[in-house]
């Protein structure tokens, strides 16, 4: 069930409409902003028994600091991977990921679990909360990894419920709480070490289109207020409308990068990811 399937249309202003991308991403060779995140020929295969499945084919995209990017295509295109891939979640069958410049794949396994718990925060479509504990303590995990005393991870973490709206809430655990109210749980925890990248992948999936309208209004607002890159799964309007940049796959490979001023989006015509 997902709630992005309001219909809209997205159509290419004319004076873009040819200049696909097979390159980099040419619609942002022009911005200032230092490279956060900076994929090289990405390929990932599965093998599951004599199948192999090529769910990313040669993926290249330059993602610039501050940045609010829109990810679509439907299922099955290689969204996930491409998230599990930038994340450090998991690794390539070959390419390069560049976070900050650095090549993950030379990481030892301190570094990278450091650049898990320090650069990027991470929201899913289930939210993955710990059932046993309160939301306070959920969001405050991270911060515990990271060696911050408890009071500081306390004052932290009440912090960022605020933030979230829901510090009221901080006893309660997540069979408590909806499910628009675990998500934000689950983002405050992202946020816990104060990330620079924040990828969301479909994190309103599973949530009624009003929840899942505020959910997405608050990324928004996160990478507005405190500037932090997001990178997140969605067709909604309501982040397409406010984004820097879409990027569709189709198939494991990125099919087409654009502005935000360079796509008009309508509601209530058809999906633009099928035009
Ligand atoms: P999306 O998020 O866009 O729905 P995914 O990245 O999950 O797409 O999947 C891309 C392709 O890779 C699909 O064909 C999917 O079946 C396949 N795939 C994803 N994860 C695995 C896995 N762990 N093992 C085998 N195939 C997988
Ligand atoms: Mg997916």
């Amino acid at each position: 069930m997902t709630n992005d399937t309001e219909p809209m249309t997205m159509t290419q202003t004319p004076d873009t409409a040819l200049s696909t991308s097979t390159s980099a991403c040419p619609s942002a060779a022009d911005d200032p902003r230092p490279v956060i995140i900076r994929t090289l020929r990405l390929c990932k295969s599965y093998h599951t028994g004599s199948v192999t499945t090529e769910a990313l084919r040669g993926v290249n995209v330059v993602i610039y600091r501050g940045e609010l990017i829109a990810v679509m295509g439907p299922s099955g295109s290689g969204k996930t991977t491409f998230f599990n891939m930038i994340g450090g979640l998991d690794s390539p069958t070959s390419g390069r990921v560049f976070i900050d410049e650095v090549d993950v794949a030379q990481l030892n396994a301190v570094e990278l679990a450091f650049l898990r718990c320090h650069k990027i925060g991470y929201v899913f479509q289930s939210y993955n909360l710990v059932q046993y504990m309160t939301a306070l303590e959920n969001v405050t995990v991270p911060m515990i990894f990271a060696g911050l005393p408890h009071e500081e991870a306390q004052q932290r973490g009440m912090a960022l419920l605020k933030l979230v709206g829901l510090e009221d809430r901080w006893h309660h655990r997540p069979l408590q709480m909806s499910g628009g109210q675990q998500q934000r749980v689950a983002i405050a925890r992202s946020l816990a070490n104060e990330p620079a990248i924040l990828l969301c992948d479909e994190p309103t999936a599973n949530l009624d289109l009003k929840t899942g309208r505020e959910i997405l209004d608050l990324l928004v607002r996160l990478n507005h207020e405190r500037g932090v890159t997001i990178v997140c799964a969605t067709h909604d309007h309501r982040l397409l409308k406010r984004c820097d940049r879409m990027m569709w796959i189709r198939d494991g490979s990125i099919e087409r990068i654009r502005r935000r001023e360079e796509v008009a989006i309508e509601v209530g015509s058809i999906d633009g990811e099928h035009e």
